[in-house]
């Protein structure tokens, strides 16, 4: 394995029976993946992928915005399967207007705590999903207040470079950096400040496709242009780019 996308969605509701033509791809190019859940379907399915493929792993959790209730047992059981690696993709979004009220940030708030205490039991990692600087604030202030948490990963990362500083200085924080740095500069001067140590790669599948395949339905097999683009602004070699992200990777998610 070269490269690991750490955030994909690769499941028969995106992409019906042709899902194992896109697991094969990402074999034959030498990627990883791990497919994230966003409710409990999902969750499970992800779980059945990841035990029958060699190169896929699991993040079983609910979305932010996933209305149906968080039956923490289930997902507790869920967690604890054989290659589950993470809890997620979980959060706060307060992007749409029906996510803005009082209500459902409350709602939101509480299932995201359900999850982050579900991280704490099984011990295995956070992955966040944050949209709207305030979701941001708000997030960063209560991983603060909390100790002993897993390592915790800021998918689709947009903080700001105030935000950055404080992810940075939190001791088991990672970024994770997708499709949209292929086609805006919006992330350039954050990126240039984080420590490549600190950064992992991922498409998020079906979604955010990168330059040259925009249009297109995405894959894991492109994340290998999030790479060229991360290697050309940290001014170091593609390989070697890899190999410490791939390290970073393994190590966050135990994978071997
Ligand atoms: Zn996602």
């Amino acid at each position: 394995m070269k490269i690991i996308d750490v955030h994909a969605h690769i499941n028969r509701a995106f992409y019906k029976e042709d899902f194992l033509n896109v697991l094969k791809r990402a074999k034959e190019n030498q990627i990883g993946f791990i497919n994230i859940g966003t409710n409990l379907a999902d969750s499970k399915e992800n779980v059945e992928i990841a035990q029958s493929f060699d190169h896929v792993w699991a993040i079983v959790g609910m979305h932010p915005t996933e209305k149906e209730d968080f039956n923490y047992d289930t997902f507790r059981e869920l967690a604890m399967q054989e290659k589950v690696v993470g809890i997620g993709e979980c959060g706060l979004d307060y992007f749409r207007e029906e996510n803005k009220t009082l209500e459902d940030k409350e709602r939101q708030r509480r299932v995201f705590g359900e999850q982050i205490k579900l991280a704490k039991e099984v011990n295995k990692p956070l992955m966040l999903h944050l949209r709207m600087s305030e979701s941001y604030e708000e997030a960063i202030s209560l991983i603060e207040s909390l100790d002993n948490l897993p390592p915790v990963v800021f998918h689709f990362y947009s903080g700001n470079m105030e935000q950055t500083k404080r992810i940075m200085a939190l001791k088991n924080a990672y970024v994770s950096i997708g499709g949209v740095i292929t086609f805006t500069h919006d992330y350039d001067k954050v990126i240039k400040e984080i420590p490549l140590k600190r950064i992992l790669l991922e498409t998020d599948s079906p979604f955010i496709t990168p330059v040259p395949y925009r249009g297109q339905r995405n894959e894991p097999t492109f994340v290998v242009e999030v790479l060229k683009r991360l290697a050309v602004l940290k001014e170091m070699p593609i390989d070697e780019t890899a190999d410490v992200i791939l390290s970073t990777t393994k190590h966050i998610f135990g994978l071997k």
